[in-house]
C-alpha cells in the first residue's frame, strides 16, 4: 500500500506528492521541520513540537499558512491514514514555497506544508544495547550569529559535513563542538553526560537545539532524584565522563561508550543511561500526552 502524504491540504499517494523545482525549500533549503514520533497510538508531545516549529519559522521569518489547530489535525489525519500506531515517526515539513531563482523569501507566495508518516530506526539495534562508538567533528556547529543552531532548520549541511566525518572514521555519530571549542551536541541528538553521579548536559546557547527528548530527560531524571547540571562541557569532560549518552526524537536514549578511542565506563551503557533509556520509553508509551 503506497503511503499517504499530507500536501498542502490533502492526503495524496505517495507517488503524486511532488513539491516544485522552484521551492525554496529545495533550492536554499529555506525552510522549518519537525521529527515526531508515535508510541503506542499517540503522537508524542506533538504540542511541543508544534510550538518549536512556529518558534523557528517565526525567527526565519516564514509565515506558515496554516494555523497550528489545522497542523495538528493534519498531523493526526496523516497517521491515521497510514495506519501508523507504534514505532512511527513523522516527518512535518515547511518550506518557504514556490519562489523564483533569487535569494529573495518574500517572493515565495505561500508555504509548502507536508507531512510523512512512515517508520525510522536510526542507529542499528546492537548499538542501543552495546553502546555506540562516537568521534569529535572537525566540523564546527553554525555560529549562533550565523544560523542559530536553536533554529529546527532545512539547511542540514552543517550537521550533514560533520556525520561524514564520523561515516569515513566508521563511527555511529559525531560529536559537534563550537567556535569557542565547547559541545554543542551531536549531528542530530544532545548530548548528555554523568559524573559522579550527576548528569550533565550542555546548555542550548553553547549552539544546540533545544531537544524535546532532551528536556523529557531532565523531568525524568529530577523524578528520580537527579541533578541536572547545564554547564559548558569540553572534550576532557567527555573523554572522562562516567556515562555518556545521546537523546533525540529518532535516536530516543543511546548509550556512548567510546569518544575518539577514550572508552567510556566500562565500556557498555552504564546504569543511569540504561534506567533513563527505559523510564522514556515507559512514559512515551504511557500516552502521558
Ligand atoms: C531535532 C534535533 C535534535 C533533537 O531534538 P528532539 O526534539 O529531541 O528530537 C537535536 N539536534 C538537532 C540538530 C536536531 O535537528
Amino acid at each position: 500500500m503506497a503511503n499517504k502524504i499530507w500536501l498542502d491540504g490533502q492526503l495524496v499517494d505517495e507517488d503524486k506528492a511532488k513539491i516544485s523545482v522552484f521551492d525554496h525549500g529545495l533550492l536554499y533549503g529555506d525552510g522549518v521541520f519537525e521529527g515526531i514520533r508515535v508510541y503506542k497510538g499517540k503522537v508524542f508531545k506533538l504540542a511541543e513540537h508544534l510550538n518549536r516549529l512556529y518558534e523557528s519559522a517565526k525567527v526565519i521569518r516564514l509565515e506558515i499558512s496554516a494555523t497550528i489547530a489545522e497542523l495538528t489535525k493534519a498531523t493526526l489525519e496523516t497517521v491515521k491514514a497510514n495506519g501508523i500506531d507504534d514505532a512511527g515517526y513523522i516527518r512535518l515539513v515547511v518550506t518557504r514555497g514556490i519562489g523564483d531563482l533569487g535569494l529573495n523569501p518574500f517572493l515565495c507566495k505561500q508555504s509548502t506544508i507536508f507531512i510523512i508518516a512512515a517508520s525510522i530506526q536510526l542507529y542499528p539495534e546492537e548499538f542501543y544495547e552495546n553502546g555506540m562508538k562516537v568521534i569529535s567533528g572537525s566540523t564546527l556547529r553554525n555560529h549562533p550569529m550565523s544560523l542559530p543552531p536553536q533554529i529546527k532548520s532545512l539547511n542540514y549541511l552543517n550537521n550533514i559535513l560533520a556525520k561524514i566525518e564520523a561515516i569515513d572514521a566508521g563511527a555511529g555519530e559525531v560529536i559537534m563542538y563550537n567556535h569557542q571549542g565547547f559541545v554543542a551536541e551531536a549531528s542530530g541528538d544532545n548530548v548528555f553526560i554523568v559524573k559522579g553521579g550527576k548528569i550533565y548536559t550542555p546548555p542550548v546557547q553553547a549552539g544546540s537545539l533545544e531537544g524535546i527528548t532532551r528536556a523529557t530527560v531532565f523531568d525524568l531524571a529530577r523524578a528520580e532524584g537527579f541533578e541536572v547540571i547545564e554547564k559548558n562541557l569540553t572534550r576532557m569532560d567527555l573523554y572522562i565522563a562516567d556515562e555518556f549518552f545521546l537523546t533525540g526524537t529518532a535516536a530516543e536514549v543511546i548509550g556512548v561508550v567510546d569518544i575518539d578511542s577514550r572508552i567510556i565506563g566500562d565500556g557498555t551503557p552504564g546504569p543511569i543511561t540504561k534506567m533513563l533509556k527505559k523510564k522514556f520509553y515507559e512514559y512515551a508509551c504511557s500516552g502521558t500526552k
